[in-house]
């Protein structure tokens, strides 16, 4: 299953221990760039302040964004990823848009890019393994017993997962178990 934890040495070692997108240092946490999260290369590192933003707990602050100026030119095509994502978001400010066209994604990238709001378009909701639609907030149980790789438990089937979050990607959710938010596969759930 996907489970963002087992990935963070990987992703410290590749990220230098900054945020990957604005370069703060300090109290890092791993972000999943849908869709799927099954993997080093589709997460990324990323500081507090940005993750509310990322997130929407936060008003996207402009200034803050500057960074992307830098990242969306990153070797690591999940930080093009995300900082596309944003600069979409931050699209009417002048400098975001002078960014956009000059930005180059591989096709490859774009695609990955664009497949959110593709998804988006088409009205693809998040559907527990039933059939029936989650929303955030909703509580969820387990279907199976899951492996948290990384984290070092089992999380039992029949597990209680209050208040989960929806996120960009209509296959996953993510909860929190054991007191680690993990990104779980909706097929894996059954709306409680
Ligand atoms: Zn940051």
């Amino acid at each position: 299953m996907p489970q963002t934890g087992a990935f963070e040495s990987e992703l410290r070692e590749r990220a230098t221990d900054m945020c990957e997108l604005c370069r703060a240092a300090g109290e890092l946490g791993i972000r999943p760039v849908p869709p799927a999260a099954d993997s080093a290369a589709r997460c990324i590192l990323v500081c507090e302040t940005c993750i509310s933003q990322i997130e929407g707990t936060a008003e996207l602050d402009d200034k803050h964004w500057f960074c992307l100026r830098e990242a969306v030119w990153s070797e690591v095509p999940v930080v093009q990823v995300q900082s596309y994502r944003l600069l979409r978001r931050l699209e009417g400010s002048a400098w975001a848009d002078d960014l956009l066209t000059q930005i180059y994604l591989s096709d490859e990238v774009k695609a990955w890019a664009d497949a959110i709001d593709n998804a988006k378009a088409q009205g693809v909701k998040t559907l527990d393994s039933n059939g029936t639609e989650l929303f955030d907030g909703d509580a969820v149980t387990l279907i199976k017993d899951l492996e948290v790789k990384g984290a070092g438990f089992t999380a039992k089937r029949g597990t209680l997962v209050k208040n989960i979050r929806l996120i960009d990607d209509p296959d996953n959710i993510e909860g929190r178990v054991n007191k680690i938010t993990i990104v779980l596969k909706t097929q894996f759930l059954k709306r409680a």
